[in-house]
């Protein structure tokens, strides 16, 4: 048939718009099982009643006084432990000129990640910055409080999800390197049975995987089966020990679509060539910390997997836990950094609106959503 004027065109055009859209609502409502809910604090959300907003995946939102210091502190260890034998110290720190007056230390500035009014006021930026929905990736081992998410996502309004798990090494419980994979199974059904946990999360290996690591992740693999509650994981930098954080989930039995690999944007690699492995096997890759100085390399990296066709297994998120990450002390911060920093780097390297829709908005939400297993606490 042959087009004869602009409007036969644009009623062609309408029609096709038309089918697309319809194929798009069959095709969503096929990817969402009956009775799949994103489960967060205050309620169980059909996955389409939150598809107005951006998904963040991994933020911090609670956790205790003094967690960041130990993490620091460790971070260190571990560099320098890691550093080879003939590598040359790091350079000393220039000593003060005389009659200065010594350096002193930051005066506290108080933990804002236990002041619930300066949270529910961050809570109330990012939503206005278009976020949807947020996950908190704490529990009892980083000094999560659960109460205190509920009270900022009550004074805020933005639907806040809950995890459960065991973070890594240096922060179990002493009694974890002798407890028997059921007992870590037991422990973490605790904090499902608990609360209304919404996902398992952050579950991590600090260095190369250990042993007790090991054993929380194959913990983790049967939490999951026994509840449907999605996976994400911390690796250390960079990048390390991602492929056999999967081997483990896999090999008891998680299908690696419910699976985020994260921080793998610490992983710098031009060839992107484990980030690919991992989405190979059908699992998410998280660039989760986001919108910030170290933005310019993960953003190149992002676009080259888009351009290699992998966007549905791309998760972005900011992994906030500093105070000079939150907008009271950053006009470039706040939790909506990785949406109003992050985004706009990929789509100058020519990333479209859509993809990136689909990445912020589409992915987290299909990550998210679940059949439960366990029942709504009242
Ligand atoms: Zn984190």
């Amino acid at each position: 048939m042959t087009i004869r004027t602009r409007r036969e065109a644009i009623g062609l055009l309408g029609a096709g718009v038309a089918t697309a859209a319809l194929s798009g609502v069959a095709s969503a409502q096929a990817a969402f099982p009956k009775g799949a809910v994103i489960r967060t604090l205050l309620k169980d959300y059909a996955p389409d009643e939150l598809a107005g907003g951006a998904t963040l995946f991994h933020e911090h939102m609670s956790l205790r006084t003094g967690f960041m210091v130990d993490w620091t502190r460790y971070a260190a260890e571990t560099r320098a432990a890691n550093r080879a034998p003939n590598a040359p110290p790091p350079p000393p720190r220039p000593a003060a000129a005389p009659g200065a007056t010594p350096a002193q230390p930051a005066p506290p500035a108080g933990n804002f990640l236990e002041d619930a009014d300066l949270m529910t006021e961050e809570m109330k930026i990012a939503k206005s910055e278009g976020i949807g929905c947020i996950v908190d990736a704490g529990h009892p081992d980083m000094g999560r409080d659960i109460n205190f998410l509920k009270k900022i996502s009550q004074g805020s309004g933005l639907p806040i999800v809950a995890s459960a798990g065991f973070y890594t090494q240096p922060f179990y419980p002493k009694e974890l390197s002798n407890w028997s994979d059921d007992q870590v199974y037991a422990e973490i059904m605790k904090q499902v049975n608990g609360a209304n946990i919404g996902a398992l999360g952050e579950i991590g290996s600090w260095d190369y995987i250990t042993k007790d690591e090991r054993k929380v992740f194959r913990a983790i693999a049967r939490v999951h089966k026994a509840t449907g509650l999605p996976i994400f994981t911390h690796t250390g930098i960079p990048g390390k020990s991602a492929l056999e954080q999967l081997d483990i989930l896999e090999d008891g039995g998680v299908d690696p679509k419910h699976v985020v690999i994260g921080h793998l944007g610490n992983l710098a690699d031009d060839n992107t060539e484990i980030q690919r492995a991992v989405i190979r096997r059908g699992a998410f890759i998280g660039f989760d910390r986001q919108g910030g100085n170290g933005d310019d390399p993960v953003a190149k990296m992002a676009k080259s997997l888009i351009d290699a066709g992998y966007a549905d297994n791309l998760m972005f998120s900011a992994d906030i836990s500093q105070p000079r990450e939150i907008k009271k002390n950053n006009p470039n911060g706040g939790y909506a950094k990785t949406l109003t920093q992050f985004v706009p780097k990929i789509k100058a390297l020519g990333a479209t609106d859509e993809v990136l829709h689909k990445i912020m908005y589409d992915n987290p939400r299909r990550f998210l959503t679940f059949v439960p297993k366990v029942k709504r606490k009242a």
